[in-house]
């Protein structure tokens, strides 16, 4: 009896132990009364202004859960000391662990093979556009079995260990190589290192976009090393191209003009300020041995004040000319002034194709400044499409603020 007993209470002890390692206390914010509402609309952030009281070892990159005044758990999120204080990961109580990360993932990649990007002519694909993906914070672009991760946060960040298993998971052997560059987009406090956190290859590494090669150097260039983002609208550009000719400012890697010239463009002018650029787009032109191809560096803005040549077809794809509210006023007379030179000197019967980038200028305000621009030169101005972002770059009903990608192609008589 007191044998058993002992057992008893042996067993409890430990059931108890087990008990408090598999429910560590849990790092929390209590949010006030009144900073509830965007929350319940599963809105993914919550501002600094809307926390009350904190853990007090919180630190940055925390998962922490979010309670409500009455501490009621609404959701839990990764936290940063910052004006976005805790990205959402989920509304529903549960552990952020390898299960959560290979759930997300599995279901960005599965949304990308039902768009059926993964082609023997198609190879570049964003896997996971953050919010839009349900993982704040984390991008990943694949190019061609490689995937390059870029997190916007230090709980991602931290994370990247599960991320990386997570996309071995999901891709399978459709991946070989997997490298982490967020030094220039996780706070600098953590030093952080771009490498191959998986395999490595050597780059530039040969990528398919709609049947064009591209060399894509994650390791030396811009973003992630390509604009993925404008796949869709590069291949309607294709549809444009054939027999005119045409000026492709902001042309980065090339990707406007390879596409015009694997689709009949008579003679392309690609621009770009940084030369470093231009080197990847003459490379590009190589790459795939086109021909009628010239590059030029220059200023795009005062370039397009007096074109020494008139054009056909005229893309403008400029970085985004606002990243704040406050900066949006001066974008729009930025945008309104290099469209209007456009419009000024395009051919009659020319097509302009102008895109935003800025998050802060929506579509309505996009659309009003290039109708201001036409006003302001009077000719004949028709939107004949309107453009956006892709497939893979999905926007959260949840986070309207995912929307960044606007363009319209304009009819010029
Ligand atoms: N259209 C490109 C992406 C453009 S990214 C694509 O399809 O891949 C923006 C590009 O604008 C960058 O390459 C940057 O070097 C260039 N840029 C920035 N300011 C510029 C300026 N004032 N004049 C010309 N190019 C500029």
């Amino acid at each position: 009896m007191i044998l058993f007993l002992i057992n008893y209470l042996f067993n409890c002890t430990i059931g108890i132990v087990i008990f408090v390692e598999i429910l560590p206390v849990k790092k929390q914010v209590q949010l006030y009364k009144n900073k509830l509402e965007s929350l319940q609309r599963k809105h993914p952030w919550v501002f600094s202004g809307a926390i009350d009281l904190a853990s007090e070892d919180l630190k940055d990159g925390d998962v922490v859960e979010v309670l409500d005044y009455k501490s009621n758990f609404i959701a839990v999120g990764h936290f940063q000391n910052a004006t976005i204080a805790v990205r959402i990961l989920s509304f529903e109580r549960e552990e952020i662990n390898q299960q959560f990360f290979d759930k997300k993932i599995k279901n960005a990649v599965e949304l990308r093979r039902k768009l059926n990007l993964f082609r023997a002519d198609n190879n570049t694909v964003r896997l996971v556009h953050g919010e839009g993906d349900g993982l704040p914070g984390l991008i990943v672009d694949y190019y061609n079995k490689v995937a390059v991760i870029q997190c916007h946060s230090l709980g991602m960040y931290n994370s990247v260990e599960l991320i990386v298993e997570g996309l071995k998971n999901a891709l399978k052997e459709d991946v070989v190589a997997i490298y982490n560059k967020s030094s220039d987009t996780v706070s600098s406090k953590v030093n952080a290192n771009d490498q191959y956190v998986w395999g490595s290859v050597e780059t530039p590494h040969v990528a398919l976009e709609n049947g064009v090669k591209f060399n894509i150097d994650w390791v030396n260039g811009q973003k992630t090393g390509f604009f993925i983002d404008q796949r869709e609208n590069r291949a309607l550009l294709g549809k444009y191209a054939n027999g005119k000719t045409i000026l492709n400012t902001f042309c980065y890697s090339g990707g406007f003009s390879l596409l015009a010239l694997k689709n009949g463009a008579e003679l392309v002018h690609s621009l770009d300020s940084s030369a470093k650029a231009i080197q990847l787009t003459d490379d590009n032109i190589a790459l795939n041995q086109f021909e009628n191809h010239q590059s030029i560096v220059a200023d795009a803005v005062d370039y397009l004040k007096e074109l020494p040549e008139q054009y056909d077809i005229i893309v403008l794809d400029p970085p985004a000319f606002a990243k704040h509210r406050d900066k949006r006023h001066k974008a729009v007379q930025g945008y309104k002034r290099l469209n209007a030179n456009a419009i000024r000197q395009i051919k009659p019967g020319g097509i302009l194709f102008t895109f935003s980038c800025s998050q802060v200028i929506d579509k309505q305000l996009f659309t009003n400044t290039i109708i201001a621009a036409a006003i302001e030169v009077g000719r004949s101005v028709r939107i004949i499409e309107q453009l956006h972002q892709p497939a893979d770059h999905p926007i959260s009903a949840y986070h309207p603020e995912g929307e960044y990608l606007k363009g319209l192609v304009l009819a010029i008589d």
